[in-house]
């Protein structure tokens, strides 16, 4: 059926609509209803809960939540486990170099911080929100923006029960139009609707590319004698090649549970290298296979980080609506850390959208949120921090770095030798020919310390209603051979962390096999794809993992 013949959607009115209800959404959502509560604030979030597609590590920062709500540190929240120790290594192949803590610069200091599940502090800053007022609706996934005379008007929700071939079902159902004076972005990393924005409203222009890595995480619940309440650690080096850029982390949090992770950077350059076998083969190391020894893994995920910081930040505003957290690019990549900028946003933005609705204003441009933040917390932040990932990418893991934290030393100061360096190339043009590079052979998993992928995404609870549209949408097959296949042997089957793509050899011609019900939305192949020929569209709303707390 073509989009004329379809029912009217209904319609509903709102102040403020915000599309999802991550810490930059909800502490957005908050903040409105915290200065105007009157306003009408409605989030909504493609997850089945709040928190279901949530995956961080994470060790937060409390500026964001010390703000946005001072008396959280009275009350039950699940933010109980502060640092207790912050160590640092470089690994070889089977030893390791702790850096002293002295070496570091102080903006890496993890004193005061909190080992979390930011999935659960999501679920408290929904509670928190809807005390307040705010209406969300989780299992709605906004598959469209609204635009009137040419200004962001609200969002749509995705039509639910259209089968794979585009008839609709029984249980068709047509979406719902949101209609706001101002729509917040709050995707995260890569978020579908804001790389529209983005592109159509040329928020990019004059800014560096935005860099992004993949992030992958289990969740381990440990035997008491391998848990240290409070400890963080992180690595980089081994497995990762010096040409190749990513690291671990390691946090012991709540009652024995281990969170453990591993971050490549996506402008990694050789077509064979599986950021997920990597990450098994990191937990091999003697430094660390121990802690999960007798231990249990419970959950697993995937999910990208922006990494380009105050370089490739795009314009905040266009008429109608802003970007916030991490679909405007606020991760501080050295820090590992983008929750409390992202949380810091959402209530710079709310705090102007307050003031434009007390003027009688609406469908307008926010255009002093986007000149308040490079004055703000978040720009203080990103700015000391801004030639770390420029220098790691074109110098290499061990000169990289280490420049890198002579940077961050001055810059802490209060001033850099290298002004403000530029990234390069964007992450899907770094991939080589695979002619021109050496398979990597990998080891078997285990099954006990080590996974495979079908296993591992079997602990994410991901689930998608398998009668639907495709959400990875490749818009030109014949591309993605000539291009993905031909030239760089496929290298969606090894960046993808839950086994979603496979080119099948065995016919006359290799096809490209797309396992979406699989997909745990990291969104890593929109960003990698060589010739960004793939594009993650919103599945059904309430598909995709269902993380516990992750
Ligand atoms: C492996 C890993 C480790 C990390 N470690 C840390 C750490 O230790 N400390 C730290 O501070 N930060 C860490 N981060 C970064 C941190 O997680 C992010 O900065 C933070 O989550 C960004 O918040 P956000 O609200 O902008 O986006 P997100 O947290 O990504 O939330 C976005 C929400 O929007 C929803 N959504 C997206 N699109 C739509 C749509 N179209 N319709 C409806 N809903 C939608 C999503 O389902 C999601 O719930 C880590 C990230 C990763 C991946
Ligand atoms: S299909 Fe794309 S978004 Fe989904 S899990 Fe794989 S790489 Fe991530």
């Amino acid at each position: 059926m073509n989009a004329a013949d379809l029912p009217a959607r209904e319609a509903m009115e709102f102040d403020v609509v915000i599309v999802g209800a991550g810490p930059a959404g909800l502490a957005a959502a908050i903040r409105l209803k915290q200065l105007a509560p009157d306003t009408s604030v409605v989030v909504v979030e493609k997850g089945s809960e709040v928190g279901a597609h949530i995956l961080s590590g994470a060790v937060i920062d409390p500026i964001g939540l010390d703000r946005l709500l001072p008396e959280w540190r009275k009350e039950d929240t699940p933010v109980r486990t502060p640092v207790s120790s912050d160590r640092f290594y470089v690994l070889g192949s089977s030893g390791a170099v702790r850096l002293p803590n002295v070496f570091m610069p102080p903006l890496m200091s993890n004193h005061g911080n909190f080992i979390v599940s930011l999935g659960d502090v999501c679920r408290y800053l929904g509670r928190k929100a809807e005390a307040l007022g705010v209406e969300i609706y989780p299992g709605f996934a906004a598959a469209e923006t609204l635009f009137e005379n040419g200004a962001v008007a609200g969002i749509a929700t995705g039509d639910m029960g259209i089968g794979k071939a585009g008839g609709n079902k029984a249980s068709f159902t047509r979406g719902m139009e949101l209609r706001a004076k101002y729509t917040l972005f709050a995707e995260g990393a890569r978020g579908s609707l804001s790389k529209m924005l983005i592109e159509r409203f040329t928020l990019h222009r004059n800014r560096q590319p935005q860099k992004y890595g993949i992030g992958l995480k289990e969740l381990w619940q440990v035997t008491p004698e391998n848990f240290r309440k409070g400890l963080v650690q992180h690595t980089m080096g081994w497995p990762l090649a010096n040409n190749t850029g990513g690291g671990s982390f390691l946090y012991h949090y709540a009652d024995n549970l281990v969170s453990v992770g591993f971050v490549v950077h996506l402008n990694y350059q050789n077509p064979y290298l599986s950021p997920f076998e990597e990450f098994q083969r990191f937990k091999t190391h003697p430094l660390v296979r121990e802690t999960f020894a007798g231990g249990k893994r419970i959950c697993y995920g995937a999910r990208a980080i922006t990494e380009g910081g105050w370089q490739s930040v795009p314009k905040l505003t266009f008429a109608g609506g802003a970007l916030i957290g991490c679909a405007a690019g606020f991760m501080n990549l050295p820090r590992i850390k983008g929750s409390h900028n992202a949380m810091l946003s959402g209530m710079l933005a709310a705090e102007h959208v307050v003031t434009a609705l007390a003027a009688g204003r609406a469908h307008d441009e926010l255009a002093d949120y986007d000149a308040a933040w490079r004055g703000s917390p978040i720009g203080h932040d990103l700015w000391r921090v801004r030639n770390a990932k420029p220098l790691w990418s074109k110098l290499g893991t061990v000169a990289g770095v280490a420049l890198g934290a002579l940077d961050m030393w001055t810059n802490t100061i209060g001033f850099s030798f290298l002004g403000t360096l530029k990234h390069g190339k964007p992450d899907f043009a770094t991939l080589k020919p695979a002619a021109d590079c050496r398979p990597i052979a990998y080891p078997k998993p285990d099954g006990k310390l080590t996974f495979d992928r079908l296993s591992s995404v079997y602990l994410s609870n991901t689930n998608h209603e398998e009668d639907q549209p495709p959400h990875l949408i490749v818009r030109d097959p014949a591309l993605q051979k000539a291009s993905e296949h031909d030239v760089y042997g496929g290298p969606s089957a090894r960046y993808c962390p839950a086994g979603v793509y496979e080119w099948v050899e065995d016919e006359a011609l290799p096809r490209f096999q797309i396992n979406a019900q699989n997909c745990v939305h990291c969104k890593t192949c929109d960003i990698k794809d060589p010739a960004q020929n793939i594009d993650w569209v919103v599945p059904e709303g309430g598909g995709g993992p269902n993380y516990p707390n992750m």
